[in-house]
């Protein structure tokens, strides 16, 4: 007896439910990838990332007695004919939440459904799964806190173990994994299950520190590892599990991502619609204003830092993503949209539901409870990042700019001014910003 695993964005063999359940269930089971092409146009860091953490699951397979089966094209057609090919029973997935997956979906079903052959959907994207919990008259959570309020009381499932073996049916070419791609961002993490168990065992003994010091820029002692979580290379349940205190201001970070996971799936189009009811919709078209913010040279240094650790890692720390995504939206009127479209090609970690939640927030056109809430990134650099260290980490034209004063560099005497090549804050037309007066 024979069946299929699809991965997709569970790029593991700890705590994977549907490898997990094939393994036991199955004889022989094909674990298998589908390389789409459309899909990897999207974002070359995360190409990337994924070729480095689909060969790394291949090795761990291979170390179990089986192989990771790589195929090219439309992921429905090229599974259904595998999985013929091989007999297999049916085929094991886990469920996901977006369109493009959902729509992945359906059509596997239907293919599955004329094939004979079973469509089994798994848990595992989530710590809790996205609408096993619903509040009384709406299909999904609106807002944070209730939901994490709910979510504290629900009972985990156990992490479960990687298989011990994998067997493979004889005869399946297991296909060629091309190199991985070169990336954008010359300083990007690399991925791979390994890689995110090395990470998360290194930083846990920090766990303790976090609610101290998640939001000091220069810091950086978050866990980084969202990107392992983006693609699966460590399970959020086994992170959570880890972690311990549920109570904890880590976990309720990882609780903000299983609450877009069920935002999306009650409202699919959130990376393009306002998900707010009468959220405004008059932004601003510059798009000279644009590039410079893509390109980190508004003249804003910690909106400029942030831009530019983002190009040279694939990554930027959350503080730094809140004052460049509110620059955009609340000092330069510009819609969250295009911003979103950068982040989501240049982050390790970006996917259509954390961007897109967390963009909505900023913009104000989300589900954050206060939109109008006012923004002032000089006064948000000087508590974050209150010695200027992370402006003169990313910004190296400023690195001779001693302290805080980094952070307003248009106060500094002309003479020095004129030293720095650096250019003077964006203008926006009718704006007379506090920080500037
Ligand atoms: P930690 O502080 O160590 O947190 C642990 C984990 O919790 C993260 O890895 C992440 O999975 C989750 N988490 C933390 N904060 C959030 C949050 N606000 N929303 C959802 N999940 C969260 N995160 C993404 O994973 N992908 C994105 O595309 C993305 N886009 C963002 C865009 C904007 C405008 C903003 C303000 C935030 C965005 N975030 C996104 C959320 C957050 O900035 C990152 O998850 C975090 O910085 C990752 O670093 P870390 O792993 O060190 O986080």
């Amino acid at each position: 007896r024979t069946a299929v695993v699809l991965f997709t964005r569970d790029l593991r063999v700890h705590d994977h439910p549907a490898l997990a359940a094939a393994c036991s269930a199955f004889e022989r089971v094909v674990p298998l990838y589908v390389l789409d092409p459309e899909l990897q146009k999207l974002s070359p860091n995360r190409t990337r990332f994924l070729h480095q953490s689909l060969a790394d699951l291949r090795e761990a397979l291979r170390k179990r007695g089986g192989d990771l089966v790589i195929r090219r094209g439309d992921p429905v057609a090229e599974t259904v004919k595998l999985a013929r090919k091989v007999g297999a029973e049916g085929v094991g997935l886990s469920a996901d939440v977006s369109h493009y997956a959902r729509r992945r979906e359906r059509r596997l079903r239907a293919e599955c459904d004329r094939h004979r052959m079973f469509l089994r959907l798994f848990p595992g994207l989530t710590i809790v799964e996205p609408g096993a919990l619903r509040p009384s008259g709406g299909d999904h959570y609106r807002v944070f806190s209730p939901y994490f309020r709910a979510w504290q009381g629900v009972r985990l499932r156990d992490e479960l173990a990687a298989p011990k073996r994998v067997r493979l049916p004889d005869g399946v070419d297991p296909g060629r994994l091309p190199d991985p791609p070169k990336g954008d961002s010359p300083a990007a993490a690399v991925g791979g299950e390994n890689a995110a168990r090395r990470r998360l065992t290194a930083w846990l003994p920090t766990l303790h520190r976090y609610d101290d010091i998640h939001d000091d820029m220069a810091g950086d002692e978050t866990s980084r590892l969202s990107p392992y979580l983006r693609f699966g290379c460590v399970s959020p349940l086994a992170v959570a599990t880890r972690a311990g205190d549920r109570d904890g201001p880590f976990v309720r970070q990882l609780c903000w991502r299983d609450f877009y996971h069920q935002v999306v799936a009650g409202f699919p189009d959130l990376s393009t619609a306002a998900y707010r009811r009468g959220a405004r919709e008059d932004w601003r078209y510059d798009e000279h204003a644009l590039d410079a913010w893509t390109e980190g040279r508004t003249g804003m240094p910690i909106v400029d830092a942030g831009m530019r650790q983002m190009r040279a890692e694939g990554w930027m720390h959350n503080r730094a993503r809140l004052i460049t995504a509110g620059y955009l939206t609340k000092h330069l009127g510009l819609d969250w949209r295009p911003g979103l479209e950068v982040f989501f090609r240049w982050l390790l970690d970006g996917d259509r539901v954390n961007n897109s939640g967390n963009w909505q927030w900023v913009a104000g056109t989300g589900n954050d409870t206060r939109p109008y809430r006012g923004f002032n990134p000089v006064r948000q650099a000087e508590r974050y990042d209150p010695d200027g260290a992370y402006v003169r980490r990313w910004v190296p034209e400023l690195e001779s700019v001693a302290g805080k004063a980094v952070h307003q560099p248009w106060r500094l005497p002309d003479a020095v001014r004129r030293t720095l090549d650096y250019p003077p804050p964006l203008e926006v037309p009718g704006a007379d910003p506090v920080w500037l007066r």
